[in-house]
């Protein structure tokens, strides 16, 4: 059967299936799926977590965008409890969201060349999503549960942590899919937290100095701030200009970014 699904996988859908029980069983677990839950998984691929998921007797919803999927996803599950199960053909990066009544679970194994958009999409549904379950890249899983002061600690990671609760769960190993692929993966909980959103005045703001602040890791927050419209108070900030972006705790950027915009807008 592995052998069968490594053939058939489509390198450009980013398809490798999971195969190992175990890891399926330890996602389960850390989703704890309740038949009053609403989940979303995205890219169920031959349904390998589908299964559990729709045992739970939770309503589901697959997003699945290879149509050569789709009459097994069908099959297995849509049309065996069509009242709580249905099935969307789609690229997720391009389904509307905006309708969603919320809160729901997403939970996917998802191709890795999308998560990052796919992350920052679902996080701006803010309490419409009330966590995320997916398997990454370990080393994106790493960058995203970074704290201060470590080399993985960047962009990705403050913008998650500035308006979530990470948690890194389960380390998988390439054996654990077909095909296999070459990086070793990992599952993270990512939960959207209402107290810590309300604390970002500006997403803009915030976006524009993680991104100016982290432009060049060796250089210095002044430095790397130089371009920044209006003059920095770094003194009120309590900031040493001289220190590097990767030394700033998340709640740091968050107050930074809500005092730049008040400036600006002064
Ligand atoms: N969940 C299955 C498993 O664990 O065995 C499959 C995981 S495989 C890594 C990723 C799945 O996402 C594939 O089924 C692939 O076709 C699907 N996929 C890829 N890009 C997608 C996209 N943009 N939108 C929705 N599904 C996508």
């Amino acid at each position: 059967m592995s052998k069968e699904l490594a053939q058939t996988a489509r390198k450009r859908f980013g398809q490798n299936f999971l195969i190992d029980g175990s890891v399926i069983d330890a996602i389960l677990s850390a989703v704890a799926a309740r038949p009053q839950d609403h989940l979303i998984e995205i890219g169920p691929g031959h349904g390998a977590i589908t299964e559990g998921l729709f045992a739970s007797g939770a309503d589901l919803t697959l997003i699945e965008l290879d149509r050569d999927l789709i009459p097994g996803l069908l099959a297995s599950f849509v049309t065996k409890a069509p009242d709580r199960c249905r099935l969307i053909n789609q690229d997720v990066l391009t389904v509307d969201f905006s309708g969603l009544k919320g809160p729901v679970r997403v939970v996917g194994n998802l191709p890795y060349n999308i998560s990052t958009p796919l992350l920052f999409k679902l996080l701006e549904l803010g309490l419409k999503v009330k966590d995320i379950h997916v398997m990454l890249q370990q080393e994106v899983v790493k960058r995203i549960c970074a704290e201060p002061g470590s080399s993985a600690y960047g962009r990705l990671g403050v913008m998650i942590q500035a308006v979530a609760d990470v948690e890194p769960l389960i380390h998988v190993p390439p054996t654990a899919f077909a095909p296999a692929p070459k990086v070793e993966s990992g599952v993270v909980r990512i939960s959207p937290n209402a107290q810590k959103a309300a604390r970002i005045e500006d997403m803009n703001s915030l976006q524009k100095l993680v991104r100016m602040a982290f432009a060049q890791r060796r250089k210095t927050l002044k430095n790397n701030l130089k371009e920044w419209p209006t003059p920095i108070p770094w003194d009120d900030w309590g900031v040493d200009p001289s220190a590097r972006a990767e030394t700033l705790a998340v709640e740091t950027y968050v107050r930074l970014a809500n005092a730049l915009k008040r400036e600006e807008t002064h």
